[in-house]
């Protein structure tokens, strides 16, 4: 018998066990960029991404951080908790990139002096823009009280990833996370952290080593993600 498939996304798959509290992900080697135009295959990024994330998750987990993270039973998977996913991306960054440097014309690169959080609507309709508390308060995305503990908790994690990312010479410029509720109440990390979802620059040369690469077609994409596996994984 094979498995019911409850979801099925741009980079991942997800299963029902037979625990109705818990899911299986299948991590996919398909990579789309700007919200789906671009579209590729990253080889083995599937199962680099499972193993990150795993390997993160129990690092944050250590640190009394909630994760839907369980088990990682085979390579490309991960068993979770299921949750009901606030729709909101949550974005820290410690420095400019990306959208924020469209934003604000600042430099890339620059360093904030703040780690900086933003909300973004999980919208594939609206392109997933960015709002304010007042904005995810119209929508009833979440409570004043939910938004902020979601920012408090995204910073904690950034006080864990950015200190153990460092002497693996790797700056974390920025990462989103995705949160939810277990059945039973209680706000847990879901979701993924890989060089998907994070902006990992090598610390002595600069050089991008995450979803950049696909993004701006830089090349030498697959070894990027095996030198941040090599990195995070390194004791
Ligand atoms: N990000 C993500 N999924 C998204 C949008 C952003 O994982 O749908 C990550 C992205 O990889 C980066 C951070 O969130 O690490 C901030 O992204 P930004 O707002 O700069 O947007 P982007 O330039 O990636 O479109």
């Amino acid at each position: 018998m094979s498995a019911t498939l409850l979801y099925e996304g741009k980079a991942k798959k997800v299963f029902a066990t037979e625990n109705p509290n818990q899911v299986r992900v299948e991590f996919k080697d398909d990579a789309t960029a700007f919200n789906g135009q671009k579209r590729g295959q990253i080889i083995g990024k599937g199962v680099i991404n499972a193993t990150v994330s795993a390997h993160l998750f129990r690092l944050l987990g250590q640190h009394d951080i909630e994760t839907h993270f369980v088990d990682d039973p085979v390579p490309g998977e991960l068993l979770v908790d299921r949750l009901r996913i606030v729709p909101l991306e949550v974005v820290v960054r410690n420095r400019v990139a990306g959208s924020l440097q469209k934003r604000t014309g600042l430099e890339e690169g620059t360093p904030l002096s703040f780690a900086v959080v933003e909300m973004y609507y999980k919208s594939d309709v609206l392109g997933d823009p960015l709002l304010n508390e007042d904005h995810i308060r119209i929508l009833h995305l979440a409570s004043p009280d939910l938004t902020a503990r979601l920012k408090s908790e995204a910073l904690r994690i950034n006080d864990v990833l950015t200190p153990y990312l460092a002497p693996r010479g790797l700056i974390l410029v920025d990462f989103k996370l995705e949160f939810g509720m277990t059945d039973q109440g209680v706000l847990k990390l879901g979701d993924e952290i890989s060089p998907d979802t994070c902006r990992l620059w090598d610390t002595a040369t600069g050089k991008k080593l995450d979803k950049d690469r696909f993004r701006q077609d830089l090349g030498t994409v697959e070894e990027a993600y095996q030198e941040v596996r090599d990195r995070i994984l390194a004791r």
